[in-house]
């Protein structure tokens, strides 16, 4: 009935997230609120290491993209369910250190770190930096020598795969910002560069195709083409890469059309792409590492507003405007993300009319979503937005200085806060 398991509807007609009854969450809560199903993300990171752990008998690693959902409790819980960590910057490492995350398990990624995000990680030890360019390498490889140490890195490779995404999201493909293309020389040039420099220890390669995909062909592809360029590597240098990092991007349903495969089977047609081809290389199967965010916090979110006003424009639409927006949920302002969503506090109704959820920031395409189907609606309901777990709290702002919401995790029937709601002292933390 829903787009997410974590969901159900109660005696009282109100929607349960983790089995917890919404409507009272939000009253306890106060809106906008970020609600996450605790026990759903556990599962899905359980099911990622479950299925690395049957394709590569053990040898590979779940990281978690932690931009998707970056805080505290976030990075105890990808410690706690045995996974690694991918971070992008600064912020995300520092509150990956605060949260105790071990270090030797992290990915540090990013296409423009800067030389005092890459000297944070060498101090804190992380254990793996993604390469992303030439001048990148030069730069680790100084900061590498000046410290008497070296450094393992992995080098982002472009594999050209076009994953049939949503342009803005996709970053497979030559042109694009994010790491070093294979028909150009480039990424040899930079495996070249590396074997010869002092301070790195070249392990291994990472692709990252992009993200919401829902087929498996594109990652089979990319596969393919990471081993093929391993063996080019072997035979150029006898040097065999140990790490294949091939990225997140797996699918998540948002509207019921949305039918994303299941994460055992991507896992067990790659791993097959991955032994046949590396049995043609004469290669060694390479330690595996994958990177899911939205996948394993995507489904586990539910946003919860108060609806104030309902604006009918005869014959051209009805705009319900929220407590909340683009401040807490920029993606349908971004690229028309599509999501499903529904009155809390009459779940169990059917869906007759259409809609546009507005926000209340001060910008016309300050909206949740058009066209929506959905229960009778007025103010004062509680509107719930679906599969809100990832990209949203990570991209809000503070647009309007209007305070960021809490974030609250539902377990086993009970609910905690893990990020406060921002309060208006907050706005001025930095104001002088
Ligand atoms: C964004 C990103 C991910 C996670 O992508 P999802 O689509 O959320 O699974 C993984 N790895 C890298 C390098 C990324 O940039």
């Amino acid at each position: 009935m829903f787009v997410s398991k974590s969901l159900d509807v109660n005696n009282l007609g109100h929607l349960t997230v983790g089995g917890l009854d919404a409507v009272a969450l939000a009253e306890r809560y106060g809106t906008p609120l970020y609600v996450m199903d605790e026990d759903l993300i556990r599962e899905n990171c359980r099911a990622f290491k479950q299925s690395i752990d049957r394709y590569y008998d053990g040898r590979g690693l779940c990281t978690y993209a932690s931009k998707a959902f970056c805080c505290k409790a976030v990075c105890r819980i990808a410690q706690e369910e045995g996974l690694g960590l991918d971070v992008v910057s600064s912020g995300e490492l520092y509150t990956a250190l605060q949260a105790g995350f071990p270090m030797e398990r992290v990915y540090f990624h990013g296409n423009n770190k800067t030389p005092a995000e890459l000297t944070m990680a060498l101090e804190s030890g992380v254990g793996q930096i993604v390469v992303d360019n030439l001048e990148e390498l030069q730069l680790i490889g100084s900061l590498s020598r000046a410290a008497g140490r070296e450094t393992d890195i992995l080098f982002r490779i472009k594999p050209g795969i076009d994953a049939h995404t949503h342009d803005f999201i996709r970053t497979g493909q030559i042109d694009s910002k994010f790491g070093l293309a294979l028909e150009n020389g480039e990424a040899m040039e930079a495996v070249d560069e590396a074997m010869a420099m002092k301070g790195v220890r070249l392990k291994g390669l990472h692709c990252h195709i992009g993200s919401q995909i829902f087929d498996i062909a594109p990652f089979e592809l990319a596969a393919e083409v990471m081993i093929r360029f391993m063996g080019e590597i072997q035979r150029r240098y006898g040097k065999t890469l140990e790490i294949l990092d091939l990225g997140g991007g797996f699918g998540i349903k948002y509207v019921d059309s949305d039918n994303p495969s299941s994460y055992d089977e991507y896992m067990q047609r790659v791993s097959k792409v991955i032994h046949r081809c590396c049995g043609e290389e004469g290669l060694p199967i390479p330690y595996v590492v994958i990177e899911p965010g939205r996948s394993i916090v995507g489904p586990a979110g539910t946003t919860l507003y108060t609806v104030g006003s309902v604006k009918e424009i005869k014959n051209v639409r009805t705009y319900v405007a929220i407590d909340g927006g683009m401040t807490d949920n920029p993606r349908y302002a971004l690229y028309q993300a599509a999501y499903d969503l529904l009155v809390a506090n009459r779940a169990a109704e059917p869906k007759t009319q259409t809609v546009t959820v507005a926000g209340k920031c001060c910008e016309s395409g300050d909206l949740i979503q058009e066209n929506a189907r959905i229960q009778e609606v007025g103010p004062g309901d509680i509107l719930a937005v679906l599969a809100t777990g990832a990209y949203n709290y990570s991209m809000a702002s503070n647009y309007n200085r209007i305070p960021r919401p809490p974030v609250v995790m539902v377990s086993q029937g009970e609910s905690r806060l893990v990020v406060r709601r921002e309060s208006l002292e907050d706005l001025l933390r930095n104001d002088l």
